[in-house]
C-alpha cells in the first residue's frame, strides 16, 4: 500500500533535522541522531503533523550534574558526570533505567530516554520515556564505593524523581542492590519508606517477583512468536547471543529452556563458540565463579565481531548500542534478529537486513518485557498489593504478545519494516496524547 520511496524519505528526514538544528540541539551526539532519524522516518511515513514532529525530537526535562565521588584509597575528590533525562511528560510518570558506563553521555541518555517513551506507548503502559546515567566504569567499584556513588547520585536527582514524577530502574551497569540504595537515599529524604520510587528492587523491599528475568523471559517469549511466524521450528534451531549481562544471561536459559541449541555467546571478555551446543548450566556455573567467560573450556574462544556474523537462525544482542553497522551487516547471518539491547542496529544496517529478509523484532519490542513487569512493580507498591510469579508471567505474555500482533499486523498492511511498524504504533498513541492535552498555556 504505503510505497516508501527511499530518496523523498531521506530528504524529509534531513530537512526536518535541518530545522531542528538550527535551534540549536544540546543532547547532539551518533546514537542520539539515530534516536532521532528512526522517529523521523516513522513521522514521514504515518505523515505525522511538523509540530509533532518538532516537539518530540527532543527530551522535555534535562538534568546533568557533576558531584564530588572519593575512592576508598584516596583522600583525592574525583568529579563524576550524572544524567537524568525525561522525553516526555504527558503520559504519566516518567520511567527508564540508570546506566552506569565510562562512556556514558548526555547524548546516550537522550537516545535512551527517547526509545523508552516509544517503548512505553508500544506496550500501551501509563508512562513517558526517561534514563538515567553516570559516567563512571562500575566494575571495578568497592560495594560501599559504588553505595556512595549512587546515594550522592540520587541526591542529586532527587527533586526530580519520585513514585508520581519520574521512576528509575536497573540498565547496564545497575542492580537491584542500586536500586534499594537509591529508594533507601529518597526515603531517608522523605522520612518514611518510599518503595516506589523505584522499580527492580530486590523483593523483600517491594520488588516484584519476575522482575529481574523480565527481559530475558519477555524476549524469548517474542522469539516464539516470531518464529512461529516465519515457520522456524525453535527445537531445531541455533542461537547465538551477545552480552551476558542482566538479559543476555536470561535469554540463554530461557532459550534453551525451549531447546534451541545455543552455539555462541560473549561478554566484554571474550566470544565463545561451540557449533555442538554449549553447555548453560556450566556457562553459569562458570561465570558464578570466574566473574567473565573468559577461558570457559569446552568452546573456542572467537572476537565480538566474529561472533555477530556466526550462522546461525536466532541472533540475540543483548549488550551495547551500534552493534549491527553498515560495516557488518551484509556479513550478518541470522533469520531472526531479537534486539535485547537499545538501539544496537543503524538506520544504514537496517535497510541491509529487511533487503536480506531478515525478521527483526526490534529493541522497543524484543526488550519490553522489564519495562512491563516494572509497571507491575510500580502497580503493585502503589495499591500495596502483590501478584504470583504466574499472574505476573501470564500478564506479561498477554501484553507483550498484543504489542507483537498490533507490529506486525502494521508491517503487513502497510509494508513496513517492524521497527518502524512498532514506532508508529508507540508514536500515534503519544501523539493523540499530546493533541488532546493541547498547549499550555
Ligand atoms: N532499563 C530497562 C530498559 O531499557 C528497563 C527500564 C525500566 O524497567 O524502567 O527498558
Amino acid at each position: 500500500k504505503t510505497q516508501i520511496n527511499a530518496v523523498s524519505l531521506g530528504r524529509a528526514i534531513r530537512y526536518t533535522l535541518a530545522r531542528a538544528r538550527t535551534r540549536g540541539n544540546e543532547w547532539d551526539s551518533p546514537i542520539f541522531r539515530l534516536a532521532q532519524q528512526q522517529f523521523l522516518k516513522a513521522a514521514q511515513i504515518m505523515n505525522l503533523d511538523d509540530n509533532f514532529r518538532q516537539r518530540l525530537l527532543f527530551p522535555e526535562r534535562t538534568q546533568v550534574v557533576s558531584f564530588p565521588f572519593i575512592r576508598d584509597d584516596q583522600q583525592q575528590v574525583e568529579t563524576v558526570f550524572g544524567y537524568r533525562v525525561q522525553h516526555v511528560l504527558s503520559m504519566g510518570p516518567t520511567k527508564g533505567g540508570i546506566r552506569y558506563h565510562q562512556d556514558v553521555g548526555l547524548g546516550d541518555v537522550a537516545a535512551l530516554s527517547t526509545w523508552m517513551t516509544w517503548k512505553c506507548a508500544l506496550m500501551k503502559l501509563p508512562f513517558g520515556g526517561a534514563k538515567g546515567g553516570v559516567r563512571i566504569d562500575p566494575t571495578g567499584l568497592s560495594n560501599r564505593e559504588l553505595q556512595r556513588l549512587t546515594r550522592r547520585y540520587t541526591s542529586e536527582i532527587i527533586n526530580i524523581i519520585g513514585p508520581e514524577k519520574d521512576i528509575p530502574a536497573p540498565d547496564m551497569g545497575t542492580n537491584e542492590q542500586v536500586m534499594a540504595w537509591v529508594m533507601d537515599t529518597y526515603s531517608q529524604q522523605m522520612g518514611y519508606a518510599v518503595p516506589a520510587v523505584v522499580t527492580g528492587k530486590p523483593v523483600v523491599l517491594g520488588g516484584s517477583l519476575g522482575r529481574k528475568e523480565a527481559t530475558g523471559r519477555g524476549l524469548v517469549y517474542l522469539v516464539q512468536a516470531a518464529a512461529q511466524h516465519i515457520g522456524l521450528d525453535l527445537k531445531e534451531a541455533t542461537a547465538v547471543v551477545q552480552g551476558f549481562g542482566n538479559v543476555g544471561s536470561f535469554t540463554v536459559q530461557f532459550l534453551a529452556e525451549t531447546g534451541v541449541k545455543i552455539i555462541g555467546v560473549s561478554d566484554v571478555s571474550t566470544g565463545l563458540y561451540n557449533p555442538a551446543g554449549l553447555s548453560v548450566e556450566a556457562l553459569l556455573k562458570y561465570v558464578a565463579t570466574n566473574r567473565e567467560l573468559k577461558g570457559f573450556p569446552d568452546a573456542e574462544p572467537i572476537s565480538n565481531a566474529e561472533l555477530l556474523e556466526l550462522e546461525c537462525d536466532v541472533l540475540a544482542v543483548a549488550a551495547l548500542q551500534n552493534q549491527i553497522t553498515a560495516e557488518n551487516a551484509e556479513r550478518i547471518h541470522c533469520r531472526l534478529l531479537a534486539e535485547g539491547a537499545n538501539g544496537p542496529t543503524t538506520l544504514e544496517a537496517d535497510d541491509v537486513l529487511n533487503a536480506r529478509g531478515v525478521f527483526v523484532l526490534p529493541d522497543i519490542l524484543a526488550n519490553a518485557g522489564g519495562v512491563t513487569v516494572s509497571y507491575f512493580e510500580w502497580v503493585q507498591g502503589t495499591q500495596n498489593l502483590t501478584w504470583t510469579l504466574e499472574e505476573i508471567n501470564q500478564r506479561l505474555k498477554a501484553i507483550l504478545l498484543d504489542a507483537f500482533q498490533r507490529t506486525l499486523h502494521r508491517a503487513e498492511t502497510d509494508k513496513l519494516d517492524m521497527r518502524t511498524a512498532a514506532l508508529i504504533e508507540g508514536v500515534s498513541r503519544v501523539t493523540e496524547a499530546k493533541r488532546l492535552r493541547g498547549v499550555f498555556p
